[in-house]
């Protein structure tokens, strides 16, 4: 730690990884021959550097840009880009670290990495965010290609930014290629992929319930979030008969107790990028909880009674009051849409009332992997339909969802999904960097 201080988030993740594997390093006198656990921990390359554009009122701003492309010993280095005003070094590097893991755990040949920038798209105009991508471009496209290192999106990136970044990209390169996923399915985006992480996160659940010999059918769900991976979350819940009565922005909570009016939501947030105080407006019997009114030691969305639990916004969002409270109301399950959405504490509680919980790398695996599946189709000059996509993706989480709960069993404790979602991923990599040499 000393050689890299207030990387909070990035120890964070690292220590969860290092618990799990200090069960299995003993296993493998090759992993400490060849200081895999100080290797892995080290990316292979990170690159910061200036954004600087032009607002709308002719104001030069300047943003921090990260791309830190961790780990290619399984193929080329993938993983999203994410705009927030919080973004930094620690934040990319967690998301990088968990990245190469997750990517790992779906048993397809892609590296780990992530990037981003400090900006905050909130507010900005069209041109000025078209402006900010292209100057964000500027630098970031002599790093990235399609055999290269393949970005795709995260929070505050979506189809939008994606088309804005590949559009500068190929001005700059004169190449049409699958160098970014989550494209517009007009140009080379796969059919599904939007959709992939919430519906990827539902049938993880599904099988992780009937695994416990129940069903996701009739559940009210807590969900929080309101961007691509909760609303497609949302979507399948309701799809397979499951009643989600929440979702979230960072001013506040909405519950709506006969269940997530869908149609309302994507129309605020897909197509008016709205804030969901307007979703409370339009729903009257929904009742609306502004932020000002959250618990202090908590969040509004977990003290409300659910028996499934789907944190699908950010990075450290459901604490330990958090955690004892959906405990205490009967909550039976946890599954991560979101990355590192539960502080350690909380992870903790859930492992120790032996609940099903799975963590983001195992859960919301289902988005990278799609993403796969749109480079497949980007060099095989193809389309596949959505079916196709949604039955690769439901192929691919049942896989996800064996190789995890298989390894936590072979390990002896059949109910830490994080234990076995962990070592799972590591020994594909650990076997690859081995096999690869010292480079
Ligand atoms: P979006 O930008 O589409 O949505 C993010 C949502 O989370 C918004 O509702 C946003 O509210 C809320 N949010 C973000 N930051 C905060 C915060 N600091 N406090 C409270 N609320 C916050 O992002 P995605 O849905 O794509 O991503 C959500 C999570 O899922 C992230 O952890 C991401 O890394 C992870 N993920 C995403 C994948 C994908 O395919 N998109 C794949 C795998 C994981 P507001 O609008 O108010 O900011």
């Amino acid at each position: 730690q000393k050689s890299s201080p207030a990387q909070t988030e990035f120890y964070q993740a690292v220590e969860e990884v290092l618990d799990s594997l200090a069960m299995v390093l003993d296993e493998d006198s090759r992993f400490c021959k060849h200081s895999i656990i100080e290797r892995i921990v080290e990316p292979e390359r990170q690159i910061m550097f200036r954004v600087a554009w032009v607002d709308d009122n002719g104001t030069v701003q300047v943003n921090k840009g990260y791309r830190v492309e961790f780990n290619s010993a399984l193929g080329p280095y993938k993983g999203g880009l994410r705009f927030h005003p919080s973004v930094n070094a620690s934040i990319v590097k967690f998301l990088g670290f968990e990245q190469v893991l997750k990517n790992a755990l779906t048993g397809l040949p892609l590296g780990g990495a992530k990037g981003g920038a400090n900006f905050d798209p909130k507010g900005r105009s069209d041109g000025e965010i078209m402006r900010f991508c292209q100057a964000f471009i500027n630098e970031l496209y002599r790093h990235i290609g399609a055999r290269t290192d393949v970005p795709a999106g995260d929070i505050g990136v979506g189809t939008r930014e994606l088309g804005y970044m590949f559009g500068q990209y190929k001005k700059l390169t004169n190449q049409f290629d699958g160098v970014f996923t989550g494209k517009n399915t007009l140009w080379g985006g796969s059919l599904g992929r939007k959709e992939a992480t919430g519906y990827g996160c539902v049938y993880f659940a599904k099988h992780m319930l009937e695994g416990n010999d129940e069903t996701i059918e009739g559940k009210e769900c807590l969900v929080s979030g309101s961007g691509n991976v909760a609303i497609h979350t949302i979507e399948k819940l309701l799809d397979l008969g499951a009643k989600p009565v929440t979702c979230t922005d960072s001013d506040g909570t909405v519950y709506h107790k006969k269940g997530i009016d869908i149609k309302c939501l994507k129309q605020i947030k897909e197509v008016e990028h709205g804030r969901l105080s307007d979703y409370a407006k339009r729903n009257p019997d929904a009742e609306y909880i502004s932020r000002e009114k959250y618990p202090d030691d908590g969040h509004a969305v977990w003290r409300l009674n659910g028996q499934l639990a789907f944190p699908c916004a950010t990075q450290n969002e459901l604490n330990a009051a958090d955690a004892r409270s959906l405990l205490d109301n009967g909550c039976i399950a946890v599954c991560e849409g979101a990355n590192m959405p539960c502080t350690s504490d909380a992870a903790d509680l859930f492992l120790k009332a032996k609940i099903a919980y799975a963590p983001g790398k195992a859960a919301n695996a289902g988005g990278v992997a799609t993403s796969q599946l749109e480079m497949a189709q980007n060099a095989g000059m193809q389309r596949w339909t959505f079916q196709q996509v949604d039955e690769k993706l439901q192929d691919i989480m049942l896989d996800i969802y064996q190789r995890t709960r298989d390894t936590a069993a072979e390990l002896d404790r059949p109910t830490n999904f994080i234990l076995g979602a962990n070592v799972a991923g590591f020994r594909r990599v650990a076997d690859a960097m081995i096999q690869q040499g010292v480079v």
